[in-house]
Parts: C-alpha cells; structure tokens; sequence
C-alpha cells in the first residue's frame, strides 16, 4: 500500500459478522467505510468505533448502489456481507432473497468493477452444500436445499463471473456455523443461541430438536472476520474457503454450557446431523486458524446475555406453527 493506510468498504458492516470484521479492520489500521440499510444489522453495533475519525457509515441498500458510486471508490476491498438470511421466510418469500442476494451482489460488484479495488471477498454460505458428507471439502457437490442457499450461491457465482469476465479480482469463504456476540436477537425463528438464551433468561426449558447428537461446526465471529481480512489481503484471487472450525460441537454441549432444563421438538426435514468443514485448504492458503475454543465463546455471549432479553421466547408448539412451511416444502421430497 505504499505506507498508505488500507480502505475497505464493509457491506453489512452493522451486522452480526459484518460488525465484528469492522472491529477486525479497525484493530489492524484500516480505515472502513460501512453501508448497511439497518434493516437485520443495528447501529449499536457499531458504538464501540462511535467517535473514530476512521469509520464511515452510510444507511443504504445495496440494490440502490450505483456503478459510479463514491462509497467504493478509493477503496482497496471490499468485503461483502450484505444479505438476508433465514430459512423459512425465504420458503415463503423467495423474490426478497433473490433480489437482495443475488441482484444485490451484482450492484455491489459493479461498483467494485469501477473502483478497480484489489480484492472483492464475498461471504457465502455452506448450505449451498445441502446435507453434505463430512468433512466437507470446497469441491463437494453443489446442492441448495431452499431459496436461502440458492440465492447465495448464485450470488457468489455472480462474484465469479465478474472475476472471469472483467478480472475483477474474487475470493469467496463459505461460513459453516457462525456465532458470537450480536447474533441477532430477533425476527423469524433460528439460529439456535438466541432461542436458548431467551429460554435461558425465561426460565423456559431449551428446544432442544431431535435428541440433541447432532453436531455442528460452530465457529466464532472474530474467527470468521479474521479470515476475511486474510482472503482479502492475500495474492490469491478466484479462490473458495469453507470456514468453520473443524470441530463439530453437539447440541447437548451447548445445552450443557448454558445450563437449563430440556424439552425435544422433533427433528426438521432436510436438517443435517453433521456440519463439518474440512479446514485444510483454508489452513494452508491463509494461515487462518480457529483461535476461539467454543467454552470461550459461549462465555463470551453468556457474558452478554441480557441482550437476548427483548429476543422472542420460543416453545414447541410456536416453534412448530414457525416452522410449518418449511415442513410443507420439504418433506415433499
Ligand atoms: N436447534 C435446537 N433447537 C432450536 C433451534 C436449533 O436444538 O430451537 C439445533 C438444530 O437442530 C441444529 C443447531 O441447533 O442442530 C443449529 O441450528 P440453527 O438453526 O442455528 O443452524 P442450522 O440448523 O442452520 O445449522
């Protein structure tokens, strides 16, 4: 950089991932640019950094960024995290998720295409695997199971696409099971801590879905950010990570960790027993590893828990009139 400090523009900066790259970027001496349109991220995520001269922030939409846009230009990377997630309103509303997902990316490719940045890194997803065999390597079968995991896929095909035909230079990491701190605490149902804190600060019994063996490759927040700073810093350009930690955690665990009475909701069509990624390329190409033990990251949140104490308190008969639709599409199989 010439001794010149690094610009990265962070899409979803306000967001669960999303704030915790910003944390990342502004520790290493960047300065960052965030567009988020505020409406799954929160500001408060960003109140640590409120008085530094070295964040921007603008509220917007990705869909209404344009080409010439000045939020990127300038900038050196840009890492993208803007999107909605969620399974079951996806079922129910897949035009959104296409749209944000998809044609979304695309506006923010082409404003990355015209700021000539050094590296577009995008955040997807492993559910583009479907139920996949473990450990789960970056050339496993391609399998989206709902609009969720197909929108993103096509949205880091778009990314590759801009690769090959404009050269614009593309690397994409494939989160397993992110958490951490700000793991959002409201909307539709899922994502497993905030159901269970909110029955933790409740007193309710956990949902614990199927009996509780099934595992997952949990890997924590400044984890998952610290490789997106790798994945745009390296030489590599048009490569796939899978990101997770490599050590799959059963459910129990963390019904362990936090410490409560359980109630079993039955298991959901199309969910996998395991989630594992095979770390390996990750490990080689970036030097990237895990560093947050998951007992620790619990902790981390469990320190914060009171957060969750406006989050909506699930039980198994809400739980299953949320999940009704993604019962009707998918045991249809
Ligand atoms: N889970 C659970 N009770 C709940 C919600 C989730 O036991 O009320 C389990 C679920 O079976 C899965 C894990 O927690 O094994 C993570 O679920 P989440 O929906 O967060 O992620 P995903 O299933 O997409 O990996």
């Amino acid at each position: 950089m010439n001794g010149a400090r690094p610009i990265a523009v962070v899409t979803g900066g306000a967001g669960f991932i999303g704030s915790h790259m910003v944390d990342v970027l502004l520790a290493h001496g960047y300065r960052v640019r965030v567009v988020d349109n505020l409406s799954g991220g929160r500001i408060a995520n960003l109140s640590p950094h409120k008085t530094n001269p070295d964040l921007s922030f603008e509220e917007a939409d990705i869909r209404d960024i344009v080409p010439e846009t000045s939020l990127v230009r300038g900038a050196n990377y840009v890492l993208h995290f803007a999107g909605i997630g969620d399974i079951v309103p996806s079922i129910e509303r897949p035009i959104e998720y296409m749209d944000t997902n998809i044609q979304g990316t695309v506006h923010v490719l082409e404003a990355a295409r015209h700021a000539r940045v050094a590296k577009f890194v995008y955040a997807a997803s492993s559910s583009c695997y479907g139920i996949a065999a473990t450990p789960t390597r970056e050339d496993h079968p391609i399998a989206p199971q709902y609009p969720y995991a197909l929108s993103k896929y096509q949205g880091e095909q778009a990314a590759f696409h801009w690769h090959r035909v404009y050269r614009l230079p593309v690397n994409s990491i494939r989160i397993f099971n992110a958490y951490g701190t700000r793991v959002r605490t409201t909307g539709a149902y899922g994502a497993v801590f905030g159901v269970f804190f909110k029955q933790k600060l409740a007193g309710k019994p956990f949902t614990v879905v199927g009996d509780g063996t099934q595992r997952r490759d949990f890997v924590y927040a400044t984890d998952v950010a610290e490789a997106f700073r790798l994945a745009a810093e390296t030489e590599k350009t048009g490569e796939i990570w899978n990101l997770g930690a490599g050590d799959p955690q059963p459910i129990d665990r963390l019904v362990e960790l936090i410490g409560g009475p359980i109630v079993y909701i039955p298991k959901r069509p199309g969910e996998p027993d395991v989630t594992w990624a095979d770390i390996t390329k990750i490990t080689r190409d970036l030097n990237w590893k895990p560093r947050v033990p998951f007992e620790k990251g619990v902790a981390q949140m469990m320190a914060e828990i009171h957060n969750w104490r406006d989050a909506p308190l699930w039980d198994p008969e809400s739980i299953k009139l949320a999940t009704k639709t993604w019962y009707d599409a998918m045991s249809a199989e």
